[in-house]
């Protein structure tokens, strides 16, 4: 009697340790998700050029995108700052939806071109369409790389390189912060 208690205080001490972990860990990833959700679902009401419907070019200058940026944005956007690896929101991201121009709106990346890249920043394959990026030789800190900009606010993105997996081989290296998600 005694060892069928005991054997019943110990299968109900496992449910209950099984439960608490999974309910604990699923609880946490879901947490970060509604919370990044949130985050990028709040308009920008000082950005009064962000849309993502909206393709028209814009040609601001350095002062008034000073003005509606965020500090950390300007700075990616309008003089090619680069976010430190394994840093940004979307590195290791894998919720289907659509990546934006963290500055203009404009429509950049699907994430089915996205792929788990070991170098720290969200990398993708391919752009969403033929006006999501253009391209500049960019040869600053003595390297000769390919930057990436948006290709309706003309903001810097990243760079592009060669090492990327089928069917492009192409590695779009971007900066989270220069993109907005939008989970699907
Ligand atoms: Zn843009």
């Amino acid at each position: 009697m005694k060892t069928h208690k005991l054997l019943f205080f110990k299968i109900i001490l496992i449910l209950y340790m099984i439960i608490s972990f999974t309910l604990g860990v699923c609880g946490q990833s879901r947490n970060v998700n509604q919370s990044q959700l949130i985050m990028n679902t709040i308009g920008k009401p000082e950005n009064p050029y962000y849309s993502h419907t909206d393709t028209t070019k814009l040609n601001l200058s350095d002062a008034e995108w000073k003005k509606i940026l965020p500090e950390d944005l300007y700075e990616v956007s309008r003089h090619a700052a680069t976010e430190r690896p394994f840093t940004g929101k979307y590195w290791n991201a894998d919720l289907k939806g659509t990546y934006y121009c963290a500055a203009c709106g404009n429509e950049l990346f699907r994430s089915e071109a996205k792929f788990a890249s070991t170098c720290g920043w969200p990398s993708f394959f391919e752009q969403e369409n033929e006006k999501s990026t253009v391209f500049r030789k960019d040869s600053s800190l003595g390297m000769i790389r390919i930057e990436v900009l948006c290709g309706r606010c003309g903001g810097h993105l990243g760079h592009i390189f060669d090492d990327g997996p089928p069917p492009t081989g192409k590695r779009y290296c971007m900066n989270s912060i220069a993109l907005n998600f939008m989970p699907d």
